[in-house]
């Protein structure tokens, strides 16, 4: 692509936005004018957005009013956050068994699209999401990327999973794509051919920046090393979607010689979360969810609540993702009003590892069962060549699904894997009694946990 400054940049892409009803910049803007707000201005804004969301769902979503009331909960105006707390937490779990009914009963007066997300804990969750709810997500994520060094224009090579599929890539994602100067590369699967291709890719679109996944990135990494090839010259990289357990964080910024930023968040409940250059924990934007732990350990961590103040379309009040996070007590040091959460826990995955070289991680593969109406899903390998698909389900699993998993798997998987798709009734837990979607009956080279099944559960537990 010519050389285009920055600034024409992100007025081409600004336009593009606002065309589309979505002005992220704009949010943006407000994002930082919110930072010069004293504590207790912003306060009673978040305030003020929680009661009118809680009024909302007690008013419009049939569903809440009939959970609450089954907890003896009646809707009263909310006076501090604390009385967030007499409302029953929605676990997954109640959520997945009930999501067609979690949806505003003035959906059409409200900008929103279906999303789904494919589930880091093995099971698709499938919702709303407001328009508004996506561009201040998009507003934050420009901070997050600025905290970096990021330049808006700079280019950047995105190694993930996408929506896997090519040709589903949306005609408006391929333009947004193109306009962030984003080389997307799939990082479904990698292996010392596919590093070497991408380093060559890379280089010619002169990415600055790497974004993707933490395993992924670290294998890329890993596969130049051993192939005698250096990417210098990049300024950071941004990971995303899984743990940043440290050995990837060690392996990526000693192989690419860059800082590397963790960014977690999730759409189902709606966070976003970024490092600054301090490193010291992830701002998350409380001005778009209002996060609590339940309970916490000795240590403070705890299972991560989430109260959207935005998402009307699909309300998510008290939602609990199934992350295990510590909040931070104090401001960070870097002087941002975002606060910050210290630790994250939660969403690993074995990276399986077959006798070809190839390798396959986390993230991709949870994209894979995102659109599929099953209860669960799990990913085991189970020799040198060979992986089980296992979905669990109530009746007769659907032939498309079968067929959509081949085709996928066909696709970036060589034909010497061995790939076994079948329905079970259970999935198995590990010995701790987690739910892991991806891991290996076989010995494998990366295992970042001690996995093995200790006890099985009926994943129908919904
Ligand atoms: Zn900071």
């Amino acid at each position: 692509m010519a050389k285009i400054h920055p600034k024409s940049f992100q007025a081409i892409v600004s336009l593009f936005y606002r065309i589309n009803g979505l002005d992220v910049f704009g949010m943006y803007r407000w994002l930082l004018e919110m930072q010069s707000w004293s504590s207790q201005k912003r306060s009673e804004w978040r305030l003020k957005r929680l009661e009118e969301i809680i009024e909302f769902a007690w008013n419009h979503v049939p569903f809440y009013r009939e959970y609450w009331g089954d907890h003896g909960v009646q809707y009263t105006k909310i006076r501090s956050l604390e009385d967030l707390q007499r409302y029953p937490v929605l676990t997954k779990d109640v959520f997945r068994a009930n999501a067609s009914q979690v949806s505003a009963d003035n959906l059409h007066s409200i900008k929103h699209r279906k999303w789904h997300t494919g589930g880091t804990t093995g099971q698709p969750v499938h919702y709303n999401r407001d328009l508004e709810q996506w561009t201040l997500a998009e507003a934050f994520h420009l901070w997050g990327w600025s905290q970096t060094g990021y330049v808006f224009g700079d280019p950047v090579g995105v190694i993930a999973g996408g929506s896997l599929v090519p040709e589903r890539m949306s005609f408006e994602a391929r333009i947004r794509s193109k306009l962030h100067r984003r080389l997307f590369l799939y990082g479904v699967v990698m292996s010392p051919a596919l590093a070497r291709d991408y380093y060559h890719r890379l280089r010619k679109h002169n990415a600055k920046f790497l974004y993707g996944y933490p395993s992924v990135l670290y294998l890329f990494g890993k596969h130049l090393s051993e192939l005698g090839l250096v990417y210098d010259g990049l300024k950071a990289i941004v990971t995303t979607a899984e743990m940043l357990l440290p050995q990837y964080r060690d392996g990526i910024e000693h192989y690419f010689n860059c800082p590397v930023f963790n960014n977690l968040g999730c759409n189902d409940g709606g966070y976003e979360s970024y490092e600054c250059s301090l490193h010291d924990g992830l701002h998350y934007n409380d001005l778009q969810s209002v996060l609590e732990v339940d309970n916490t350990d000795c240590e403070g961590q705890g299972r991560l609540i989430i109260t959207n103040l935005w998402n009307r379309s699909t309300p998510f009040i008290r939602y609990e993702n199934g992350d295990l996070v510590t909040l931070g007590d104090e401001l960070c040091s870097c002087d941002s009003s975002f606060p910050l959460i210290s630790s994250v826990e939660g969403r690993t995955a074995d990276i399986l590892t077959f006798s070809n070289g190839q390798s396959i991680s986390g993230p991709a593969l949870t994209l894979l069962f995102g659109s599929m109406e099953i209860d669960g899903w799990q990913v085991v390998q189970t020799g040198p060549n060979k992986m089980e698909v296992r979905i669990c389900c109530r009746g007769v699993m659907q032939p498309q699904y079968v067929e959509h998993i081949h085709n996928i798997l066909g696709k970036h998987l060589s034909n010497e894997v061995d790939v076994n798709i079948k329905k079970v009734i259970e999935l198995e837990k590990t010995s701790g009694g987690k739910r892991k979607p991806i891991w290996s009956e076989y010995d494998i080279y990366e295992k970042n946990e001690v996995s093995g099944p200790g006890k099985t559960d009926n994943c129908t537990s919904n």
